[in-house]
């Protein structure tokens, strides 16, 4: 439920209803808007009577919360969520552009990528370190010592750090190294991990689940924010459908109602969206144009050598034009890229 307090309701008449709906048992998420502040009560409010809260001092009114997920919701916080780390902002009118090699693979690899895409303007540098993949026998990441190849990168170019963890107990270690925290698809439902990563203050890049749905990908945004991170980007990366001409099918139109239905900002990766270099340029670029806070992008200085998703990544050449033209695109619906 949501109390909308009167405007000019005072700051004790908030705090009192605050204390009200938390001892009811509920959370209490205190918003407080340009006209009016808004407390949002969050849990399960089954049996708490509307009638309780609605008496209370200075209360305008109260209103259900009709979305499943309710933190995340543009009904509890109509304004978008900006996240910003060091180099890097998605939100606000500004693309994020997050890039690199699918995996680290040394140092040399990952430094040279960082230079040149933060020359091509990415504000973001991606690189897994712990990689999930379909077959144990496939390279599996270089895991602690990618995570430092990643810092030297970050130390040479400032480049903010994107990269996954794969596990809750690795949880610690990432987060020495990395400036955000990536939830990669295949955990997208791993719910100790999201409320793992919804205890410390990384924002988290939550990719969506090949199989979810666009509810369940809120769901999931959910445990985080619930867990007192504020700072989550949504990733569409792609879903699985009959086509089997492309990796996944990328649903652009997810970036339009994920903006109707939430705050949170919206990357798009069409590297894993498409899972062909050829495809990706037109897709990164329909993303730009659809409304996307920001995108995601594999580079590799070799894709050809590439120990993991060569076949889907841009070398520097195709990254620069790609930017080129999606520079455009922002500017052409009013953002920056
Ligand atoms: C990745 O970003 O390299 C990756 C493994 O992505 P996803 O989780 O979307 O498959
Ligand atoms: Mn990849």
């Amino acid at each position: 439920m949501i109390v909308v307090m009167k405007k000019g309701a005072s700051p004790e008449q908030v705090d009192h209803m605050k204390a009200k709906i938390q001892s009811l048992g509920l959370k209490a998420l205190v918003i407080v808007g340009q006209e009016r502040t808004v407390i949002a009560a969050i849990g399960d409010d089954r049996h708490t009577h509307r009638e309780s809260l609605e008496s209370g001092a200075g209360v305008d009114e109260v209103v259900p919360i009709l979305a499943p997920y309710k933190i995340a919701s543009t009904e509890v916080k109509p304004e978008p969520t900006v996240v910003r780390v060091g180099s890097l902002t998605v939100g606000n009118g500004r693309v994020g552009v997050i890039a690199g090699p699918c995996s680290v693979e040394s140092e040399e690899q990952i430094v040279s990528t960082a230079r040149f895409v933060k020359a091509a303007g990415a504000t973001g540098l991606r690189g897994g370190a712990f990689k999930p993949r379909t077959s144990p026998y496939s390279f599996q990441g270089l895991k602690e010592a990618g995570l430092k190849m990643l810092a030297a990168a970050r130390q040479e170019t400032g480049l903010a750090v994107v990269t996954e963890v794969l596990a809750a107990e690795d949880l610690d270690l990432v987060c020495e190294y990395a400036d955000v925290l990536q939830v990669g698809a295949r955990n997208m439902q791993n719910y100790r991990l999201l409320e793992a990563v919804g205890g410390v203050r990384h924002p988290v890049l939550l990719k969506r689940g090949p199989s979810a749905t666009i509810d369940e990908l809120l769901l999931a945004a959910e445990y985080i924010l619930n867990g007192g991170n504020e700072n989550v980007l949504l990733c569409e990366r792609g879903i699985r459908t009959f086509e089997s001409h492309t990796r996944f099918t990328l649903p652009l139109a997810s970036v339009s109602y994920l903006h109707l239905k939430t705050h949170l900002p919206v990357v798009v990766d069409p590297s894993h969206g498409t899972g062909h270099t050829a495809l990706v340029p037109d897709m990164a670029a329909a993303s730009v144009a659809a409304g996307a806070d920001g995108i995601i992008v594999e580079v590799h200085p070799d894709p050809e050598t590439a120990r993991s998703d060569g076949y889907q990544s841009l070398n520097f050449e195709q990254f620069e034009t790609m930017m080129d033209r999606c520079r455009r695109i922002a500017e052409a619906v009013g953002k920056e890229l």
